[in-house]
């Protein structure tokens, strides 16, 4: 049984460079919530790619977005324009309240994007001395893997053997104003934090936290950035996480669902006085803002409004909690989450139960060690909400 899953991962293994460690399960097909292996069994997808797939797997109208604009053009690279990037730059626009939007590929280049913005707005605006801007960020934070990226994470693990890092960034514990009041000097550019911190374990700071940082910041002609990476289009049942506290931050940084799941695409929006600041030679991808990676995003946004999928994850997210919260089992620690953005907190190693979950036919993986991570496809069905509640029973049983 399953002998074409494990030739499959017997050669990724032998191939691959070892950074991950996935769940041995291997996918070859999927549509909306449900993906299938090469055996022909069934699961539901309750990761959803860490939430690039808020629109489900193969959202049909992203697809024909796809196809259609695959036979038009595909790339032209900025050195031309294409027909597609100044609608997505309208409708991105308009969703975030933003009057300029910077293309790029993956989340980890749209936040070297946004640093690299407010540190030139850092000189040019704020007259802070060359080569002295400082940005914080907060401890438990997760931003992506480039060098610069990983120069102010605070896990250990993400850094090992990869030095010499970036300077220019101050870490604060994560939720703390008066932390955050302390590290500000005139030299600040920016603060940048997710709103609900996900890869640390869907971890949402003090009621307020939020609010009052954004207000810190302006006081002290401080950016803020936020990273809706993960967070962003619906998954925590508003728009942006930030919406929680009616939070504008002066730079959004999106990726993951803007491409629907489809394609790689990511984007900062800020104001004029910050985006306007770039000039030409001063940044750029091949990739960023290509035809194809932006009929998708199109679409995606369309998909995203269409189909309300923010306030389709803030009922069917109460609604699920609720349900998890009446398990009282010994090994459960806690259940939080916003909308579709759960966490289940273990006394003990999560991995083991991701690993009965797939058994039961539920997928899902484990973060920070003892935290289930629960964030299904925005549209999913009720039923299927059901269903994956009584799986969830039947392993913590
Ligand atoms: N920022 C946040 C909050 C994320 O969750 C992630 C990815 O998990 C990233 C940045 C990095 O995005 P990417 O993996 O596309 O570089």
């Amino acid at each position: 049984t399953r002998k074409r899953s494990r030739a499959v991962i017997k050669k990724t293994e032998q191939y691959g460079a070892p950074n991950y460690h996935p769940l041995p399960i291997v996918i070859s097909k999927a549509e909306g919530s449900w993906v299938e292996d090469p055996e022909g069994n069934r699961y539901l997808d309750m990761l959803s790619a860490y939430s690039a797939l808020n629109q489900g797997h193969r959202h049909p109208k992203i697809i024909q977005a796809l196809k259609e604009q695959a036979d038009r053009v595909t790339l032209t690279s900025r050195a031309f324009h294409n027909d597609q990037l100044c609608e997505f730059y309208e409708l991105l626009s308009r969703l975030t309240g933003k009057e300029m939007v910077l293309p790029m590929n993956t989340g980890a280049e749209a936040v070297e994007t946004a640093i690299k913005a407010v540190r030139r707005w850092a000189y040019e605006v704020k007259k802070v001395p060359e080569n002295q801007a400082e940005i914080i960020v907060c401890s438990g934070n997760f931003h992506g893997r480039t060098i610069t990226v990983t120069s102010f994470s605070s896990e250990k693990e993400y850094q090992e053997g990869f030095g010499p890092f970036t300077p220019g960034f101050k870490i604060i514990p994560y939720g703390d104003i008066a932390a955050l009041r302390q590290a500000i000097t005139p030299n600040t550019a920016a603060f940048l934090f997710e709103p609900i911190q996900g890869e640390a374990g869907i971890v949402i700071p003090p009621d307020g936290f939020l609010k009052e940082a954004a207000e810190l910041c302006k006081q002290h002609h401080v950016l803020t950035i936020a990273d809706e990476i993960q967070t962003g289009f619906g998954r925590t049942g508003k728009p942006f996480a930030c919406d929680w506290e009616q939070v504008i931050p002066d730079l959004y940084v999106m990726g993951k669902a803007l491409g629907g799941g489809v394609f790689p695409i990511s984007a900062v929006a800020a104001d004029k006085e910050v985006l306007g600041l770039f000039n030409p030679g001063s940044h750029g991808s091949t990739f960023g803002g290509n035809p194809l990676g932006c009929a998708v995003a199109i679409a995606a946004l369309e998909v995203f409004e269409e189909e309300q999928l923010a306030r389709r994850s803030l009922e069917l997210g109460r609604y699920f909690m609720e349900q998890l919260r009446q398990m009282k089992h010994p090994s459960i620690r806690e259940i939080r989450g916003r909308g579709l953005f759960i966490g289940i907190e273990c006394v003990d190693e999560a991995r083991p139960y991701c690993e009965a979950l797939k058994e039961q036919g539920l997928l899902c993986k484990e973060t920070h060690v003892t935290t289930i991570r629960l964030a299904p496809p925005l549209n999913i069905s009720k039923q299927d909400l059901d269903w994956a509640f009584t799986r969830i029973q039947a392993v913590f049983n």
